[in-house]
């Protein structure tokens, strides 16, 4: 089989198996959830309920703080108790904590809001936003804001991204297998918005059994290809998938929409789906709990503002002690010191590592091997912007195209010298970023 790819990436090993046959499980009913203001790309929530006020599921509490924010809304029916500033996944947030009363009452907004066949774009542009739907693959960035572009940007690219590339994560194959139906609905919503007849949905060739589910789903709308590509990482970033797909590159610097391409996850398709048939925002997702550091892993249906010790304590617990707590997959997630936290839209896993497997290996100076260079999917040379950027020379990283840099962890994992690329160039991103900030 010729198999859709882009140049470069890894082969790490999947790790999957642990969790790719266990259908989604519903969570216990959390006693308390503490949602972020902030769960996307972009400005703060402001919070619309006051502490004692009582609300109910779907109910909004939080208004968008700008063009590039997303509404959230409460995932149980109970008792505002605070609203303060509170750890989460990057730091602090304002957060509002809500006591529920397991009764999970569903508040009088959450009305089916039509049919994708009857509604007009600007309506279903409306009912993504109000639903608080962000890009529930990566970092969260508002669907609405993706789907409007500027009036110079013609799209006529559209990908669903199925390829779950990163180890350990099963979440979107799981969606795909048990309810294809809802990724295909969104994706006809979207469609609809854009004004496109036709669209991918892009899977890896390990996940055959969800390319035949979505397939079948898919079947009467033949606008809709679906798309097998190679198991390689970062199969799923956007402008890896855009050149499997269509063949055209991103520039550098530039956004899938200069390409005329737009990229979207299929957990974000199913939320659309549920927006529009159900009228419920998006106040729950699946999770994947996994990793050797977990006694029982498990997909779980989570719900926005769950503590990751309760969704770590529904996969049986830690198994000894954990070595390294991670909020997504093991390349582009993030490593948290404490699981005294809230879930969001985005957190697709909770992956826990033994003491042995977390252990940083001992770095060694770069043979010049070349390897970091061939396997970059942004076609940077890893090697010198980490050697600029522990030298503290970030204008040369820059200049290097720093920027670039997708923070994959290609580099990382291929480095025979186990030298700490992936960090380094982070950090003269930060830097860069910073300085360019103050020039302003
Ligand atoms: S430099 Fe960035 S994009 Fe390239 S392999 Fe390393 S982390 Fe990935
Ligand atoms: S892979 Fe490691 S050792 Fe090889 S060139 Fe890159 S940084 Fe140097």
């Amino acid at each position: 089989m010729n198999l859709l790819s882009f140049r470069g990436g890894i082969h790490p090993p999947h790790s999957k198996s642990m969790t790719e046959h266990l259908p989604v499980e519903k969570a216990l009913e959390p006693e308390t959830v503490v949602i972020p203001l902030q769960q996307h790309i972009g400005a703060p929530c402001q919070a619309i309920v006051e502490v004692g006020e009582k609300v109910k599921v779907g109910q909004k509490i939080g208004e968008a703080g700008g063009f590039v924010s997303a509404p959230v809304h409460s995932s149980v029916s109970g008792t505002v108790k605070k609203i303060e500033k509170r750890m989460i996944i990057n730091g602090t947030g304002t957060c509002v904590v809500i006591e529920s009363d397991g009764l999970n009452e569903i508040h009088e907004s959450v009305v089916p809001k039509g049919d994708v066949e009857t509604l007009e774009p600007k309506e279903i542009l409306d009912i993504i936003n109000e639903a608080g739907i962000v890009g529930m693959g990566g970092a969260g960035f508002p669907t609405r804001v993706k789907l409007s572009p500027p009036p110079d940007k013609k799209i006529d690219v559209l990908i669903v991204n199925g390829a779950e590339c990163e180890p350990y994560l099963t979440a979107d194959h799981r969606l795909m297998l048990e309810t294809p139906e809802d990724v295909v609905y969104g994706l006809r919503a979207v469609m609809k918005v854009l004004g496109l007849e036709k669209a991918y949905i892009a899977i890896e060739n390990n996940k055959m059994d969800a390319v035949l589910s979505v397939k079948e789903a898919a079947k009467e709308y033949p606008g809709i290809q679906v798309v097998t590509v190679k198991t390689k990482y970062p199969q799923g970033g956007e402008k890896q998938l855009i050149y499997a797909c269509s063949q055209r590159e991103v520039p550098s610097g530039a956004l899938p929409m200069d390409a005329g391409a737009v990229v979207s996850n299929v957990a974000t398709m199913s939320a659309i789906s549920k927006a529009i048939r159900t009228g419920m925002p998006l106040i729950e997702r699946i999770c994947t709990v996994t990793g050797d550091g977990i006694v029982e892993p498990k997909n779980i249906m989570i719900k926005n503002g769950t503590r990751i010790s309760e969704i770590v304590a529904q996969a049986g617990g830690y198994k000894g002690d954990p070595g390294k707590l991670i909020l997504g997959g093991p390349m582009m997630g993030f490593a948290q010191f404490t699981d005294n936290l809230p879930s969001t839209k985005t957190t697709s896993g909770v992956l826990v590592f033994t003491e042995e497997q977390a252990r940083l290996p001992e770095y060694n100076p770069c043979i010049r091997c070349g390897k970091c260079v061939d396997i970059c999917p942004s076609f940077v040379q890893p090697f010198a912007i980490s050697a600029y950027s522990l030298n503290g020379m970030f204008d040369m990283a820059e200049k290097y195209n720093a920027m670039d840099c997708i923070e994959c962890g290609s580099c990382s994992f291929i480095c025979p010298s186990k030298r700490p690329l992936l960090h380094s160039i982070r950090m003269a991103k930060r830097e860069i970023i910073s300085k360019r900030r103050k020039t302003k």
